[in-house]
């Protein structure tokens, strides 16, 4: 595929469930990728991207936004606490606010450097261990937590696990939303964009359809 291509299966879904053009955001995930490959795809007008390493992401992102100054960066990866204040400098939007240490580092740095991105709380939907989140049933009090540390979380985020079917994660991630007044719901990728458009997506991240497998290939997260 192709930004192109994906961005033409994104407003087909968009259509198909009666959602408003436009109203899903293509988060075009450039993590490992060449930077040619990263160059070309903001050549072609994107401008919205996701990393998941703060150190990757400050390697490349200042000299690309010096050229796009409109280009905004997410951070879809974990992240550890003592790499929380790079993380805040860096990213425009953070998708894996995943535990209440984390959210707290988050609420000490956003005073202290008087601003905060967008956050989406990360749900382990499928209570698998290595992979990072709130579970299901702990979401209404982390959601809560992080209102009352006044920070700005917008919507939640979930990974699927890889070998069951997406739809019920979907499902869950938008049922739990919904009860916490979230209006935002980050969640699929190059596999299952479309699928998770269809129960709500407002945010799709999708990397090797539009660039290509990264090289070199990366364990799957
Ligand atoms: C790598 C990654 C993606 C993109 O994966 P593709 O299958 O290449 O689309 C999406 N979300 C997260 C959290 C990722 O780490």
């Amino acid at each position: 595929m192709s930004l192109i291509q994906v961005s033409a299966e994104i407003s087909l879904a968009e259509r198909a469930s009666d959602r408003a053009e436009g109203s899903v955001e293509l988060i075009a995930v450039s993590k490992v990728q060449p930077n040619e490959r990263v160059l070309a795809v903001l050549n072609q007008g994107h401008r919205v991207f996701g990393e998941n390493r703060v150190q990757e992401a400050e390697g490349k992102w200042p000299e690309f936004k010096s050229d796009f100054p409109d280009a905004r960066v997410h951070l879809l990866g974990p992240l550890q606490s003592n790499k929380a204040r790079a993380a805040l400098q860096l990213f425009d939007c953070i998708h894996t606010l995943d535990r209440p240490k984390l959210a707290t580092a988050f609420a000490r740095l956003a005073q202290e450097l008087g601003h905060c991105p967008p956050m989406f709380a990360q749900v382990n939907t499928g209570l698998e261990d290595q992979k990072a989140g709130i579970a299901p049933e702990a979401v209404d009090g982390f959601v809560a937590d992080c209102r009352a540390l006044d920070l700005p979380v917008v919507g939640l985020m979930c990974i699927p696990p890889v070998d069951e079917e997406a739809s019920m994660h979907f499902a869950l991630l938008a049922k739990l939303a919904k009860r916490n007044d979230l209006a935002q719901l980050s969640m699929g990728m190059s596999g299952d964009f479309t699928k998770a458009i269809a129960f709500g997506a407002t945010h799709v991240r999708v990397g090797s359809a539009i660039f290509g497998a990264r090289v070199p290939a990366t364990p799957s997260e």
